[in-house]
């Protein structure tokens, strides 16, 4: 692929290229007929609810406001436009059929307010939906409406909680959740707003829980664990029966984080291993657009004993209709607006259907079969893998730029270099536990050419870095906008997030 552009802008806000009087429609006056039926529209509009002053908006024609919107879609990077191989995040294709279902205007039209019995197509596809992810996962329920990963971990650690407190009532002492150092941040942290404290387990040698680390934490005071399953170094935790059977003796549950169901898809189930409770990252696993914070939506699965306290409401079905039952008095409650992120989970469904059993299972050996290839190709001289080399990984995998070090070359770096290449950089730092790390997921839907490239492209920087560092310092030049201060980027106290604040220089 040649580079795909060369130029920087400088896109102004509309509100700086506004000029009064611009308007990108005309309306017709209103007919005199109507004015003196119903008088004008000040009059109309009760006196305390005008404005005193006009609204501080952009005035501009319809093809500035076109050219603005189409320019920033082009400084944009997209799956669609190139390898994106975000560890962890799983940037997958998604089937454009799936967009084409979803925009059709039956499902469009569709009103949250309108009553179950003219709804009976939507609540019987989202019926249909939980019941394969309830195959999928090997749990009892399924509730589809947390809005994310993050969300469903909270409602899972919220369900927890009503449990032990249900079970142990006044003497309940189950005030720990175990989490391992290698967890992606949202575990701990939706622990911690549930109320638990927060009891880290070490990794070994392997890369996997220590359990002797494990046995000498778990007590009367455990509430659960928190497990990625292959973890966030891509490896499956060889000893998850052994895991499950020591947190379950303790009375304590297992809640799985979903994220990398990508890797056993159609091969093993979190339910068959033990875990109690599971989200699935929907828009990961099962296609469906994500990233910079659109939609997404994280269902969560429960065994038996904890169905009660799913959320309401719940799609039952009676007699051939579907209803929402809102008759649930152990639940944790009402945790979103109406039921979830439809058009996310239509595409699921619509992704479930295509894919069928056996789709799903390539998916998953095709996601494994393309990391491992990918990984095999990396000059180890500059990305040595972390964690025990002889372990197979699974649909990702965690390589360390510490060699690079030497030259003043971090993670960091290589990743802005790897824009200038028209492709995304990988997931870095992440995880904690491992020095300068990058974080490689290709996906299964990647052709074998953009893996090969990948890997030179990684390689040559290397290269570069070991003899020309500071040409990888001024990375990326190819990109919309240059290299930012990382500090200020991210820093709520720095961002200014505002036309106002960017115009009067506030923070
Ligand atoms: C993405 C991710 C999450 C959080 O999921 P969101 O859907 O982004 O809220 C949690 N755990 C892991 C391992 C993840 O990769």
């Amino acid at each position: 692929m040649k580079k795909y552009r060369q130029a920087i802008w400088d896109e102004p806000l509309l509100i700086e290229i506004s000029k009064q009087g611009r308007r990108g429609f005309s309306l017709p006056s209103i007919e005199p007929d109507l004015v003196t039926q119903f008088g004008n529209i000040e009059s109309l509009i009760p006196k305390e609810m005008h404005r005193s002053e006009k609204p501080d908006l952009p005035a501009l024609s319809e093809l500035q406001v076109l050219r603005h919107f189409i320019r920033l879609s082009q400084m944009n990077f997209a799956i669609d436009l190139g390898f994106y191989p975000l560890g962890s995040c799983t940037m997958k294709y998604n089937p454009k059929i799936s967009d084409r279902i979803c925009s059709s205007s039956s499902l469009r039209q569709l009103h949250p307010y309108q009553p179950e019995s003219s709804s009976q197509g939507i609540l019987e596809i989202l019926y249909r939906l939980a019941t394969m992810l309830e195959n999928i996962t090997g749990e009892d329920r399924v509730s589809l409406i947390p809005a994310a990963g993050a969300h469903g971990e909270y409602i899972g650690a919220l369900i927890m909680k009503a449990y032990h407190s249900d079970q142990e009532g006044k003497n309940n002492k189950r005030v720990e959740m175990i989490v391992p150092d290698s967890a992606h941040g949202t575990n701990p942290a939706s622990a911690s707003m549930a109320g638990y404290q927060v009891v880290t387990v070490d990794s070994d040698k392997r890369g996997m829980v220590d359990i002797d680390k494990l046995r000498s934490i778990v007590s009367e005071r455990t509430a659960g664990i928190m497990l990625t399953v292959p973890n966030t170094l891509g490896l499956f935790e060889k000893d998850i029966v052994l895991i499950s059977k020591m947190v379950h003796d303790a009375g304590g549950l297992l809640y799985y984080d979903g994220a990398n169901m990508n890797a056993l898809l159609g091969r093993v189930r979190p339910g068959d291993m033990g875990f109690d409770i599971i989200h699935l990252n929907v828009h990961k696993t099962f296609s469906t657009p994500h990233g910079g914070g659109g939609p997404g939506a994280g269902p969560i699965g429960v065994k038996r004993h904890l169905v009660p306290y799913l959320p309401t409401p719940l799609i039952e079905k009676e007699d051939q209709t579907f209803k929402l039952n809102y008759d649930l008095p152990n639940s944790v409650g009402s945790v979103k607006s109406f039921y979830g992120n439809i058009g996310v989970l239509v595409r699921v469904y619509v992704y479930l259907l295509l894919m069928g059993r056996d789709g799903l299972k390539k998916s998953s050996e095709l996601a494994v079969l393309a990391s491992n290839y990918l990984l095999s190709k990396l000059d180890k001289t500059y990305y040595p893998i972390s964690h025990d080399k002889d372990i197979m990984r699974k649909h990702e995998f965690v390589v360390s730029s510490k060699p690079l070090l030497e030259k003043g070359v971090r993670a960091l770096d290589v990743a802005k270099k790897i824009l200038d290449e028209g492709m995304h950089a990988p997931s870095i730092y992440f995880p904690l536990i491992v020095n300068e790390a990058i974080m490689i997921e290709p996906t299964e839907t990647e052709p074998i050419e953009e893996l090969d490239k990948y890997a030179e492209v990684l390689n040559r920087i290397g290269r570069e870095a070991m003899a020309d560092p500071e040409a990888i310092f001024n990375s990326p030049i190819l990109t919309s906008i240059g290299r930012l201060d990382e500090y200020k980027a991210s820093h709520p106290k720095t961002m200014k997030l505002t036309w106002k604040s960017l115009r009067d220089g506030e923070n």
